[in-house]
C-alpha cells in the first residue's frame, strides 16, 4: 500500500475515533472492566473498553502454570457459567473463559491502547489514548469507569542493584532457573508459590522475608508445604531479614544476626503491586493519606469527580488483598445502575453519531 493511502486510512481511523460519542468508556479490560462493560451494555448504553495490553492483560502475565485460589463459579461474570474440570481453574482456562464471555456479549474492546489522560467533564469527557505504535487518538464519552487494577506497578525495594537485569518483579515459569541460585523476596502467596515451584524444578532457593514467618494469609494448602520445605532445609529461609543490596553474583542481607552475603544468580522480588495512584490523581480523584483509598460513593462507586466511576481492586487503594475478582465482579452492576438512572437516553439502544 502506498504511503499516501496509509496516511489517508490513518486519518480516517482518527476521525472515526473522535466522531463517535460513547455513553461509557471503561479503562481496563480485566475481569472487572469486562463485567462493567457487560452491565452497561445490557442497559443499552453504548460502551467501549480501552485496554493497554491484551484482554485480561494482568491475568495473562500471571505465572503460566498457575491455578486460581478460587473455584470457577466465583470468577464468573455476565451470568455465563465457567465450566472447568478442575476444582480451581488454571490461568489458561480463565483466559479462555473471559475471551468467550467478551465474544458472547460482543464487547467493543480496543486492545493495545493505553489511556494517557482525560480531558473535559461529566457528560463530555475526551479520553486520550496512545496505541502500541505511539499514535495518539481520542474517544468522546459521557461517563468513565476506571478498572485499571494494580498489577502493572510493583512495590520496588529501592535498594542498590534492583535495576540489574537478573532482578524480576514478576514470576512466570521455573525452567530457566534450573541449577541456579535464586533468591525470592517476600512472604505472601506469590513468594511462597514461586519458591516452591522453583525448588521443585531444580533451583536452589533462598527465601527472604522481612516478617517473622510466612504470612498467615498464605493459602491453607500452600502454607504447610512451604513451611515443611523450610523445616527440611530444602528451601533456605531468612526471616526478620531485609535485602540491602543486590550485586551481580550475590545478595546482601541484614539478618537478626548481622549482615550476610548469599551467592546468587537471580532474584524474584515478589513484594506486591499497587494501583497507579498518579493516574488517579491526574484525573482529580482524591485519596486518603493512610491507604490511598480513592474517594468514592459506596453505592454508586462514583468518585469525587462527577461522571468518573471506580471499579475493582483500585477501590481499596494500597490494600490490594481486599478486593479480588470474586467481589470486584459485582461493581459493574452498581455502576451501570447509577449511570443508567442518570442518563436520560439510558434506555435507548445506542447513541447516534454526533
Ligand atoms: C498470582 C495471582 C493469583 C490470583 N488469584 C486470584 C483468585 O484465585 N481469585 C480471585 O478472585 N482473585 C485472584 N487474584 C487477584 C485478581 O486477579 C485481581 O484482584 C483482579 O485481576 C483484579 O481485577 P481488575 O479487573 O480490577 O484488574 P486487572 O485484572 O488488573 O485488570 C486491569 C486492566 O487494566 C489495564 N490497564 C491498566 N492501566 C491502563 C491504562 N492506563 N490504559 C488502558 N488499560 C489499562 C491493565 O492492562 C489490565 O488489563 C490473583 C492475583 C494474582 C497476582
Amino acid at each position: 500500500m502506498c504511503a499516501k493511502k496509509i496516511e489517508m486510512e490513518e486519518q480516517a481511523a482518527a476521525r472515526r475515533h473522535s466522531a463517535v460519542r460513547f455513553d461509557v468508556l471503561v479503562i481496563g479490560a480485566g475481569p472487572t472492566g469486562l463485567a462493567c462493560a457487560i452491565e452497561t451494555s445490557r442497559r443499552g448504553l453504548r460502551t467501549v473498553l480501552v485496554e493497554k495490553g491484551c484482554l485480561c492483560n494482568s491475568l495473562f502475565h500471571y505465572p503460566s502454570n498457575m491455578t486460581f485460589f478460587t473455584t470457577p463459579e466465583l470468577l464468573e461474570i455476565g451470568d455465563i457459567p465457567f465450566p472447568s474440570p478442575n476444582q480451581k481453574p488454571t490461568r489458561d482456562e480463565a483466559l479462555e473463559y473471559y475471551r468467550k464471555v467478551a465474544e458472547h456479549y460482543q464487547l467493543d474492546a480496543r486492545q493495545y491502547e493505553t489511556v494517557l489522560r482525560v480531558e473535559g467533564a461529566d457528560g463530555e469527557f475526551r479520553v486520550r489514548v496512545e496505541d502500541r505504535f505511539g499514535r495518539e487518538q481520542s474517544y468522546a464519552t459521557r461517563k468513565i469507569v476506571i478498572a485499571t487494577g494494580y498489577y502493572d506497578l510493583p512495590n520496588y525495594l529501592k535498594i542498590p542493584g534492583e535495576a540489574l537485569s537478573k532482578v524480576m518483579h514478576y514470576y512466570d515459569a521455573p525452567h530457566p532457573y534450573y541449577d541456579m541460585d535464586v533468591v525470592v523476596i517476600g512472604g505472601k502467596n506469590s513468594a511462597a508459590i514461586a519458591a516452591l515451584d522453583l525448588w521443585r524444578h531444580g533451583a536452589r532457593v533462598t527465601l527472604v522475608h522481612r516478617g517473622p514467618r510466612i504470612h498467615h494469609h498464605v493459602k491453607y494448602w500452600v502454607l504447610p508445604d512451604i513451611e515443611n520445605r523450610i523445616k527440611a532445609g530444602e528451601v533456605e529461609a531468612y526471616f526478620d531479614t531485609r535485602v540491602t543490596a543486590i550485586r551481580e553474583d550475590s545478595v546482601e542481607l541484614q539478618t537478626p544476626n548481622g549482615p550476610k552475603i548469599v551467592r546468587n544468580d537471580f532474584v524474584f522480588a515478589l513484594t506486591g503491586y499497587h494501583p497507579d495512584f498518579d493516574f488517579l490523581e491526574s484525573l482529580g480523584v482524591r485519596m486518603d493519606n493512610k491507604d490511598r483509598c480513592p474517594e468514592c460513593d459506596p453505592e454508586s462507586l462514583e468518585s469525587n469527580v462527577p461522571g468518573l466511576y471506580l471499579a475493582g481492586v483500585i477501590i481499596a487503594g494500597s490494600r490490594t488483598n481486599e478486593i479480588f475478582i470474586e467481589n470486584g465482579r459485582f461493581h459493574g452492576r452498581q455502576i451501570a445502575a447509577d449511570i443508567a438512572a442518570r442518563l436520560d437516553e439510558a434506555v435507548t439502544p445506542a447513541m447516534l453519531e454526533e
